[in-house]
């Protein structure tokens, strides 16, 4: 059944080779991740290069923020010939265009970020050249070197660091983060530059699927065939952090978009690349029909003698969920009109439960439908409708619990982000609603910042920055200062509302 209704097909599309790995139409689609170390430490950034390529993933980013960590990673990247440790790197770089440009000379692929690459942070200096010239006059540059060496580009837009040119334009929309990367690709088209990959990344899951579905709607409009990075970026941690990553890059694969994947959590790198390793499987085995969940269509009568476990009516949509044990008797084989869509769960392993999560989340945004079913078969119901309860979260259906947004780091942190959102969550938990964000550094910092009810970042040298409803309300205070300042400050505003 679920075959009739997911028809998989991945539109062709240039692939793009990023040192011995070929990432596009034609090719696996491949996990990704990116190490969280200082890039300036080259023992420990090195042994953690290792460790990821050893679980199995060729491509690996790593943050350039100075020139200390351009002459450590060139290092690295000799240690890595020398050990023949064929790993494909991925420079990470934010507002300096002369490193990536020497990077470009000696990894595979270089990140730049269209919201910080030409602009200048501060509108006061805003120039009066043409968008797409003072585009062009800063990358020439680096194309031409990429050229050269035979070095891949990612566009890399994230929602979080958005140029205040584009936002002026656009506002916080997913259009903003289309045409950020299309001025970008443009000016590469016309400086005759193919070798590129696009990602549109935001926090937010809906966000992150509109963005895609519209990139591809106007790429395809100007017949430009670019490989697609998915990733729904600072997911946070723990299930909140996987079930967002599940949904963003599981629906948009499943939607035919994505050559390349990376799930970012506030953990370990290898904890990525498990959760990303699991969701492309689920996802082969729903495309190859191989699935444990069905989708099926449910005649009414089968569902009148049982009493619903839960039903949630939001935006004029129905999910109603039962406990029902299959019954043969009955056909679910046609979609008559009188039969209502529904998805079927019987176990709940982590593979059955990342692929019930990814199929629920594919109907609501491919299917106009107004009831969904979901028919759970197993003892114990609890964990699958906590799964459901976060899933209907994340797709903006139906708010319920607090959002941390917290970012993966990278060698930019100066905060232990992981262990400082593990307190804000144990200490907010007893609230509902409420949006945090906990951000390692400036670059993604304040722009996810914008929406949140309140957050923190690092702003260097062990210090924290604190917001309250996108304004910095206490700048550089010490780390375990900074967090009892926003813990109180949390609590104080909002145990009125318990
Ligand atoms: Fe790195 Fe976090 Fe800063 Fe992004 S926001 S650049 S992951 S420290």
């Amino acid at each position: 059944m679920n075959e009739n209704i997911i028809k998989y097909i991945r539109p062709k599309n240039t692939p793009v080779k990023v040192g011995s790995t070929y990432i596009g139409y034609g090719h696996p689609i491949v996990a990704q991740t990116m190490t969280n170390t200082k890039t300036e430490d080259i023992d420990a950034t090195f042994k953690q290069i290792t460790e990821l390529y050893e679980s199995g993933i060729e491509l690996i980013r790593v943050s350039v923020p100075s020139e200390k960590a351009l002459k450590a990673l060139y290092e690295i990247k000799q240690k890595l010939i020398k050990k023949r440790i064929n790993v494909n790197i991925i420079a990470d770089i934010h507002f300096n265009a002369v490193l990536a440009e020497k990077c470009a000379t000696f990894v595979e692929k270089v990140r730049i970020n269209p919201g910080n690459y030409v602009d200048s942070p501060n509108k006061a200096h805003k120039s009066n050249i043409p968008d797409k010239t003072l585009i062009e006059n800063k990358i020439k540059t680096l194309i031409n070197i990429c050229k050269q060496h035979g070095t891949a580009i990612r566009i890399g837009v994230n929602f979080g660091s958005l140029s205040w040119r584009i936002i002026e334009k656009y506002g916080y929309t997913p259009e903003a983060m289309v045409n950020s990367a299309l001025e970008f690709i443009d000016v590469f088209e016309k400086l005759n530059f193919t070798n590129t990959i696009i990602s549109l990344k935001a926090s937010d899951v809906v966000t992150t699927i509109k963005a895609n579905t519209l990139l591809i709607e106007q790429l395809n409009k100007r017949e430009y065939k670019y490989p697609i990075h998915l990733g729904v970026t600072e997911a946070g941690l723990d299930t909140e952090g996987r079930i967002k990553s599940v949904l963003g890059i599981g629906i948009l694969l499943l939607l035919g978009i994505g050559d390349t994947i990376r799930v970012s959590l506030s953990e370990h790198p290898l904890v990525e690349v498990i959760e990303a390793k699991k969701i492309l499987n689920v996802f082969n085995n729903i495309i190859n029909n191989r699935g444990t969940c069905k989708i099926i269509y449910v005649p009414e009568e089968a569902l009148k003698n049982s009493t619903p476990l839960k039903i949630i009516n939001k935006n004029n949509r129905s999910f109603r969920i039962y406990s029902f044990s299959f019954n043969k008797n009955f056909s679910f084989e046609s979609n008559n009109s009188k039969n209502i869509l529904g998805i079927y769960i019987n176990k709940d392993d982590e593979n059955t439960l990342t692929e019930f999560i990814i199929l629920l989340g594919y109907l609501f945004f491919k299917l106009d439908f107004t009831e969904i079913l979901i028919l759970i078969d197993v003892p114990n119901t609890e964990k699958i409708l906590e799964i459901i309860d976060y899933t209907l979260h994340f797709l903006n259906i139906d708010k319920k619990f607090n959002e941390y947004i917290s970012c993966p780091t990278c060698s930019r942190s100066t905060i232990d982000v992981e262990q400082l959102t593990r307190k804000i969550k144990l200490a907010t938990k007893k609230f509902n609603n409420l949006k945090i964000a906990i951000m390692g550094c400036i670059v993604n910092g304040p722009g996810e910042m914008h929406d949140a009810d309140y957050g923190c970042l690092g702003s260097g040298n062990n210090k924290i920055t604190i917001y309250k409803q996108g304004k910095p309300i206490a700048k550089n205070l010490e780390i375990n200062e900074g967090i009892n300042f926003l813990i109180n400050l949390i609590e104080h505003e909002n145990n009125k509302n318990l």
